[in-house]
């Protein structure tokens, strides 16, 4: 199945629901200008938008985001930061999931030592204050 949902409420992104474009590890998966979430997760709206938020990050960096995530670990760090923070607005329990993501940012981005689960949540829950506290 597939839909389409806009960015910058111009830019359509293709969201195809299907497991074979996902990774080895993620309900969802960001490829820039389209997005693919696992079928049995089609209902959750923050992981959608945690997605979709990579797409705005691809756009905005006009591409170049997709470079940096790949080889900076200071940038991937920031972008799933901010992602999950995205998805956190969209949580039904914002103070249990803080600390789930900061788990997965530091278990499964390839961080290594570079972010420890503590500075993960301390970061998070910050990003998520902003965006969470800030006129939508
Ligand atoms: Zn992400």
């Amino acid at each position: 199945m597939i839909t389409f949902r806009p960015i910058y409420g111009v830019i359509p992104i293709p969201v195809i629901y299907s497991r074979r474009l996902l990774g080895p590890w993620g309900s969802g998966r960001s490829y820039g200008v389209l997005v693919a979430i696992d079928p049995a997760k089609r209902h959750d709206r923050g992981l959608l938008e945690h997605e979709l938020q990579h797409c705005r990050q691809f756009y905005r960096s006009l591409g170049l985001n997709a470079l940096l995530y790949f080889l900076s670990k200071r940038h991937r760090y920031r972008q799933e930061v901010e992602c999950y923070a995205v998805q956190l607005i969209y949580s039904e329990n914002p103070t249990q999931d803080v600390g789930t993501f900061a788990s997965y940012i530091h278990r499964h981005y390839g961080l290594g030592t570079y972010v420890t689960p503590t500075d993960a949540r301390q970061r998070l829950s910050y990003e998520y204050y902003l965006r969470s506290s800030a006129v939508r």
